[in-house]
């Protein structure tokens, strides 16, 4: 059986609600499925009931943007449950920060004579976990531009004139929260990181000695090829391959939960593997 272990709902920015996501998940006959929404476990426990009814092994998540120069690097967050804790108390602040972020963006637009307001973002994104597809998609609406990645590589990507940045976790600090968190890290889709070939081992290495545990190498936009290799290069470092669709809905056309654009297959044991790297305090 497969399983997803990298899926967003309307809690930050995917369309679906965590109750379609998992009664999608159950319906494709997937065991196990982390909703791994941005910065937030407010999806979480409505997930944990539709996972409940239908049977599926629900892992709460989330994915962290954490500050790194050279280029992307997201950190998924396994087995952090909503409530009190290290991490879980970091995040508070990493929220507001995302939301001063959004009405600075939606500022810096205006300036540039674009007619969009803080309301309407919010109306599109549902209230909470608002980020910059959401305004990606209201710069759609208003015709500003044609496409969600048309919004971003001409305003919202870093280096581009309304890029606001925000308060990040450092990579060590991420790893450090959520370990004390007694949760575990996985590099998101490695391929962001900006990596030159001749770092990409001694990073990883660097960040498994502080206790990174996972490294996503089923991921949708790689080919089987690519996939493979990332297998092989977390398990030489001491990683668990992990993997998942990064399923957003509507806000990622042509990719569906479990599978991908069609060919992803992540194993079900992955999820026993991560299980067993809980680390107890
Ligand atoms: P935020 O967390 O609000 O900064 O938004 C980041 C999210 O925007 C990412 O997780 C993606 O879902 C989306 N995103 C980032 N860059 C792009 C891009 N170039 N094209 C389309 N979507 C993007
Ligand atoms: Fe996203
Ligand atoms: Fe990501
Ligand atoms: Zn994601």
């Amino acid at each position: 059986m497969a399983v997803d272990l990298h899926s967003h709902s309307h809690f930050s920015d995917g369309s679906d609600s965590p109750t379609e996501i998992v009664e999608q998940a159950a319906a494709m006959g997937l065991s196990g499925l982390a909703l791994t929404d941005h910065d937030n476990l407010d999806g979480i426990e409505e997930a944990r009931r539709a996972a409940d009814r239908t049977g599926v092994n629900l892992i709460a998540g989330i994915e962290l943007s954490c500050e790194w120069e050279l280029g992307g690097m997201h950190m998924l967050v396994y087995f952090l449950e909503p409530g009190e804790g290290a991490l879980q108390n970091r995040l508070a602040a990493v929220m507001d920060s995302r939301n001063a972020r959004n009405a600075n963006i939606i500022a810096a637009l205006n300036d540039m004579g674009i007619e969009i307001t803080l309301a309407e973002v919010e109306t599109e994104g549902g209230g909470t976990g608002i980020g910059r597809p959401h305004i990606a998609q209201v710069l759609v609406t208003r015709g500003a531009v044609e496409s969600i990645p048309e919004a971003f590589d001409r305003y919202l990507a870093k280096g581009r004139p309304a890029y606001v940045n925000r308060d990040r976790l450092g990579p060590e600090e991420a790893i450090q929260l959520a370990t004390a968190s007694g949760a575990v890290t996985s590099i998101a889709h490695p391929h962001t990181l900006g990596l030159a070939s001749d770092d990409v081992i001694p990073t990883l290495s660097r960040l498994h000695d502080i206790g990174l545990i996972g490294l996503e190498s089923h991921y949708s936009e790689y080919d089987p090829i690519e996939r493979g290799q990332y297998v092989e290069l977390a398990e030489s470092i001491g990683l668990v391959a992990t993997g998942g669709s990064d399923y957003h809905g509507a806000y990622k056309e042509g990719l569906s939960l479990g599978s991908g654009f069609g060919d992803l297959d992540v194993p079900d044991y992955t999820i026993e593997r991560l299980g067993d790297r809980i680390p107890h305090n």
